[in-house]
């Protein structure tokens, strides 16, 4: 197989496309604003453009697509409003005859910095993007945290003011509402990269006052941080962040939790839309010394209230044939190639 990856990220304002090689150097790069409508045909012709250009064609693809992105490559993402459900592995596919990984771009910078970037050799830190909306993507014990729907990591709809204003999402309060590119251009009345400083602070504070909640509930303490308005913030927005973490993350697990800006800079989504594709299944990420672990006394789903006199069934709700299957899941979780998207 090529050592060429396609990498695609699909922003709210631009649509970027490149190739990457296997050592996550980016040796084409091509992108174009994202249409009001239309957002598809742009897409493929930015594409066929990168794919033309590439010197060896690509064996796979990889994309980092704003969430909600669900793990068979079907994506809504909220900025992008005329892709609703819309199949953008399966549209992908068909275009380039690639096998395709589709994620949130979050996950995908996660990815990247844990393969080429500020958190080579850490298992444990959440990757995080502030541009036209604020996610995360988190790495625990090694692995790319999914969740139910493969969504794990949305950090941009914690809640950090509850009679806040009303987010995109449908809430109310949300880091989102406050700290999207969206909501500083409609409080400021100008473009978010001349934000006052005032509010390019605010949107340090907010992002590390949530950090330190994620820090606390996951256990990591490396945030590493990409996106146009952070990186465009620069100093101001991550000493605000610091100086939040500082006074918010204060138990002995999470003390000294660090932030910091992405490493591979502007290249940070496609480097991490490659990273997707070279580790894929999403499902998979392996970085070099991770070993995959889940808790030991983790006894499976619990299906109804715990005093035992719901139903009649003498079912035991753990087995030791359960212990075996979890660490059976534990050393297919990493690099699986034969796995399929659930
Ligand atoms: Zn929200």
């Amino acid at each position: 197989m090529s050592e060429l990856y396609l990498a695609i990220d699909i922003g709210g304002t631009k649509l970027t496309a490149g190739i990457v090689d296997a050592q996550g150097a980016v040796l084409i790069r091509d992108r174009v604003p994202t249409p009001p409508r239309d957002v598809w045909q742009a897409r493929a012709r930015l594409v066929r453009r990168v794919v033309a250009a590439s010197p060896t064609p690509p064996g796979a693809c990889g994309v980092g697509c704003g969430g909600p992105v669900k793990s068979d490559g079907i994506g809504s993402p909220l900025y992008v409003p005329s892709w609703r459900g819309f199949p953008i592995r399966d549209q992908i596919e068909q275009l380039t005859g690639l096998p395709t990984v589709v994620d949130t771009d979050a996950k995908a910078l996660a990815s990247g910095e844990a393969w080429h970037g500020a958190a080579q050799g850490v298992n444990d830190f959440i990757g995080v993007v502030v541009a036209t909306g604020v996610s995360g993507g988190i790495i625990s014990g090694g692995r790319l945290l999914q969740g139910r729907s493969g969504n794990a990591g949305g950090i941009g709809h914690m809640v950090v003011e509850p009679d806040g204003r009303d987010c995109v999402c449908g809430g109310q309060g949300c880091l989102d509402a406050y700290c999207s590119r969206s909501a500083i251009e409609e409080e400021t009345g100008r473009a978010a990269q001349r934000a006052p400083r005032a509010i390019m602070e605010r949107t340090g504070t907010l992002v590390g006052r949530a950090l330190a909640s994620v820090g606390a509930v996951v256990d990591l303490k490396l945030a590493v941080v990409g996106g146009s308005l952070a990186l465009g913030f620069g100093d101001v927005f991550f000493e605000a962040a610091q100086h939040e973490l500082d006074v918010r993350a204060r138990l002995g697990f999470t003390s000294g939790f660090k932030i910091v800006p992405v490493g591979l800079g502007h290249h940070a989504p496609l480097v991490g839309a490659a990273a997707l594709a070279r580790f894929a299944p999403p499902q998979s990420f392996s970085p070099p010394a991770g070993v995959a672990r889940l808790p030991a006394d983790d006894t499976g789903p619990s299906t109804g209230p715990s005093t035992g006199a719901s139903t009649g069934a003498s079912t035991s709700p753990s087995t030791p044939a359960d212990a075996d299957r979890e660490g059976g899941e534990a050393a297919t979780g990493q690099l699986s190639p034969g796995a399929t998207d659930e």
